[in-house]
């Protein structure tokens, strides 16, 4: 039976007002809200005398607002082999994520209509770790299924301009989206989220493009392969709908000119585009194939730079993991290989090595800006998300700025990575805990949003 108030204590409290300091967070279970905070460190005081209170007190470990990921494939269900609710909601735990938003693709079927949102429900219920929420998809034809999925809580939607990489999530023309957007005609809170749009324009100048002789193991091939002018069209073509509708990286110059004229514009980057570069990437290993690709290092330094300034406005996995065999990791094929990088609950501790450095010179009130307020906001969660403060879900990470190695995932293996997470609290209940291996007696309490 658990108490039905916890207090979290500690030196290091992560508060909207900026850098960490000493507070004591008091969350109600019964209706997973903050109650209060008290702007002191109590240490085991914080419950003295007190029966209905369970206390912990984290010292000088970081307490921090649970992170929320909202570009995440969960594939489930039909490719539940490539992941699934269960499993990757423990590794979004793992790495102190409280809320994940659900990409529409890759699952069969695809969020495109009310049914198959509900039918994604069904098979989630009980199996979530985390919170969960959904984007909808925007396919031809489903223009009279944006609003019922609106009014059935999708917090958005995602379409491609390229082939998405699976059938039943087909591409979108510009008078597609036009149409769509007409449609929803989107003004108040519901934004039209289109990332990773790329021109059919792009994809012809791409297929002329003499390739098919290259060797499809040499990295060099596959960055040939996606251009960075199809970013830029990608981001052009959006704005001009906007403009056209009223109203969501060297893609950067594209991306501050559109900020410059006041369109709603959010842009995320991965934790793979700022902690990795393709100068580091070895030839014949598509573990690090992804769309689109990772690029050398002056564009990761000017994606540092743009975060820092403010041009991008939040960080997200995009965990797209697929089953070995599409991988090709055997035949190193990356020209044919899935793209897609698994990072799901790896984010805080990659940002926190990555933007610690001196010369990057992040602070960690950024940092979790960019992976939980920001990403909140972006998902229509802001109000209950993104956060310690009182009226607002109880989701915590207490963390610790120790060394740790990471080895299971390919493409980050062997790194040191700095930040650890060590206890995951989802309103107010335990939901991960480092010391007991993770998931020891936990059950997953996570809630459709
Ligand atoms: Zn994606």
């Amino acid at each position: 039976m658990s108490t039905q108030y916890l207090k979290v204590t500690s030196k290091n409290v992560l508060l909207p007002s900026g850098d960490p300091q000493p507070a004591t967070i008091t969350v109600d279970r019964t209706s997973g809200k903050i109650v209060s905070i008290d702007l002191c460190y109590l240490g085991e005081d914080a419950g003295k005398h007190q029966p209905n209170i369970e206390v912990i007190d984290a010292g000088e470990k970081h307490v921090l607002p649970g992170l929320v990921d909202t570009h995440v494939h969960l594939n489930e269900p039909g490719r539940t082999d490539w992941e699934g609710f269960w499993t990757g909601t423990r590794a979004a735990v793992s790495g102190g994520i409280t809320t994940v938003v659900d990409m529409p693709l890759n699952s069969i079927p695809p969020t495109t209509t009310v049914e198959n949102l509900e039918i994604k429900r069904k098979v989630a219920k009980g199996q979530c770790w985390t919170d969960i929420a959904f984007w909808g998809g925007v396919i031809p034809g489903n223009q009279k299924d944006l609003k019922p999925l609106i009014s059935c809580g999708v917090k958005g939607f995602k379409c491609f301009m390229i082939e998405s990489g699976v059938e039943e999530f087909p591409c979108v023309s510009e008078r597609d989206l036009l149409d769509h957007m007409k449609e929803i005609e989107v003004r108040e809170s519901n934004q039209l989220s289109l990332p990773e749009l790329t021109r059919r324009l792009s994809m012809s100048q791409l297929s002329s493009r003499p390739h098919h002789s290259a060797d499809p193991t040499l990295y060099e091939t596959y960055l040939a392969s996606r251009p960075e002018d199809m970013e830029v069209n990608a981001i052009q073509l959006i704005t001009r709908l906007q403009e056209n509708t009223h109203r969501s990286a060297s893609a950067l110059g594209a991306i501050r000119a559109a900020k410059e004229k006041g369109l709603k514009l959010t842009v995320e980057t991965c934790f793979h585009y700022l902690s990795l570069s393709a100068n580091s990437i070895p030839n014949g290993q598509p573990e690090f194939k992804c769309c689109p690709p990772i690029r050398n290092e002056s564009n990761r330094d000017q994606l540092w730079k743009a975060l820092l300034d403010g041009d991008i406005d939040c960080v997200v996995s995009d965990h797209s993991p697929c089953v070995v065999e599409l991988k090709k990791v055997e035949e190193g094929d990356l020209m044919g290989a899935w793209g897609g990088i698994n990072s799901l609950g790896l984010g805080l501790s990659l940002l926190w090595t990555e933007g610690r450095k001196p010369d990057r010179g992040a602070t960690l009130s950024q940092i979790v800006d960019w992976m939980s307020k920001r990403t909140a906001e972006h998902a229509g969660l802001d109000a209950v998300k993104g956060s310690l403060a009182v009226g607002l879900d109880g989701d915590f990470v207490v963390s610790k700025e120790q060394m740790h190695f990471k080895n299971k995932l390919s493409a980050y293996e062997g790194l040191v990575l700095r930040g650890v997470v060590q206890q995951t609290f989802l309103r107010g209940h335990l939901v991960y805990d480092r010391s007991r291996g993770g998931f020891d007696g936990l059950t997953p309490t996570g809630k459709l949003l």
